[in-house]
């Protein structure tokens, strides 16, 4: 074999141990065969000393509600039997993620996010310590009030994600909602709203089987409560929030 021939072959070699390794990861963690641990990063989106001290304040304790909404919302579909769900915090990661592409619906560049994406997620995280679990990178910004953050995203096919949240300690309620959320993506949900940020009926809707209007509770992928047709509000917390019907289904519950 040629020079040229042996090194296609071990790139050839090499992408599929990747694609292989990426795929039983998701297959393991998506079919809950052993306890879920989501590691979040916090990133400093500004770059100021200001969403500095906000994540320096973080504790781990913050993101505690996330594991307890999961449990709790699972009881409903399969009893108790869901495994332990731990929820890490790991020091702060100096390099922004990659910025999304532009134009999300164009094939080409959402593939090329996704490697690079990957390859930041290779560079700042420990390897062999993140097999088999879900990583966020919650990139924390000082936002302005009534403005919204830049879309948070994850991978469809990895257990990685990004994260856009308030560096205010008043949104740290608000801010487990978006973590969970893409949290949830990594598990493998969908989206259940449509181009206006309405929750999509009946699958997006926190309770399909009542009056439709108003909600009180939001579907979690679908993020916001539909008060009205053409109304819907941010829900304060988790605690008005659930996990809908085809939500647990397309994360096996
Ligand atoms: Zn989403």
């Amino acid at each position: 074999m040629s020079f040229r021939a042996i090194r296609i072959l071990f790139l050839l070699t090499l992408l599929a141990a990747v694609a292989g390794m990426t795929y039983w990861e998701s297959m393991v963690v998506r079919n809950w065969l052993r306890p879920l641990e989501v590691t979040i990063y916090p990133v400093n989106g500004d770059d100021t000393a200001e969403v500095g001290e906000y994540i320096a304040a973080l504790k781990q304790d913050h993101f505690q509600e996330i594991g307890r909404f999961i449990a709790g919302q699972s009881e409903r579909y399969r009893g108790k039997d869901l495994p332990p769900v731990s929820i890490r915090l790991a020091r702060e990661i100096r390099t922004p993620p990659p910025f999304p592409p532009q134009d999300r619906h164009s094939g080409f560049s959402a593939i090329l996010w996704s490697l690079k994406l990957r390859h930041y997620a290779f560079d700042h995280t420990p390897f062999w310590d993140s097999l088999g679990t879900v990583r966020l990178f919650v990139v924390y910004h000082q936002g302005e009030d009534g403005k919204p953050l830049q879309h948070s995203l994850g991978l469809h096919k990895g257990l990685v994600g990004v994260v856009h949240a308030f560096a205010q300690a008043k949104q740290n309620a608000q801010n487990n909602v978006v973590i969970t959320h893409e949290l949830f993506h990594a598990l493998g949900a969908s989206d259940k709203y449509d181009a206006a940020n309405q929750p999509l009926y009946p699958e997006g809707f926190g309770d399909p089987d009542g009056p439709r209007y108003p909600q009180h509770v939001a579907e979690i992928m679908a993020g916001r409560i539909a008060v009205a047709p053409e109304v819907a509000r941010i829900p304060a917390g988790l605690e008005a929030c659930v996990v809908g019907y085809k939500t647990a289904w397309e994360i096996n519950w």
